[in-house]
């Protein structure tokens, strides 16, 4: 299945220059969404993962199906004040300043497996903040799965230790 044809490029959105990828279009089609997921589950299996990791809310949308499908666990990575237990934290910088991302301290236990799983990689800033916090609990990351790649902005780059997946690049 050719998934591209299912993703919605919006133009100037949020902001003039930005061509926002709406994957809504692959959710809101059941054999679009239930491939795309299948695609991560046989990832997962390879790199033999047994926890997955997300970051909101579009890691929620690509993760959970994931996770169920494996029959292992989910562990949400949210922004600052989200969790109602305690968490660590990670910096990350944006365009302009810096957003913090936090985990349930015991979310992940050291020597569990962990695949981070999100909708789209860009600079790499959301996904390096999450595999500080992984390691940062004694997680080891085998993969990190994407449905779309920003090969331009090279996000690869800050991921060089890593395994990487991404079923659709732009
Ligand atoms: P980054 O930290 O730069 O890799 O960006 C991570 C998050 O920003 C992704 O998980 C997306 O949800 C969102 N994002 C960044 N650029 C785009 C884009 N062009 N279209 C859709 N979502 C984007």
């Amino acid at each position: 299945m050719d998934l591209k044809q299912y993703i919605t490029i919006v133009e100037d959105w949020p902001k003039p220059g930005i061509r926002f990828k709406d994957i809504t279009t692959i959710m809101d089609n059941g054999e679009a969404y239930k491939y795309a997921t299948d695609q991560i589950v046989e990832y997962a299996k390879k790199v033999d993962a047994d926890i997955i990791v997300g970051p909101e809310a579009r890691g929620f949308i690509i993760g959970c199906p994931v996770a169920y499908a494996l029959g292992v666990g989910f562990a949400p990575v949210r922004k600052e004040g989200k969790l109602p237990r305690e968490v660590i934290r990670a910096e990350y910088g944006l365009e302009y300043g810096k957003d913090v991302l936090t985990m349930h301290k015991d979310a992940v236990k050291p020597g569990q497996k962990v695949l981070i799983v999100d909708d789209l990689l860009a600079t790499g800033g959301t996904i390096e903040a999450t595999v500080k916090l992984v390691e940062e609990l004694g997680g080891i990351v085998v993969g990190c799965a994407f449905l779309i790649e920003l090969t331009y902005l090279e996000g690869r780059n800050k991921l060089n230790e890593y395994d990487i997946c991404a079923l659709i690049q732009y």
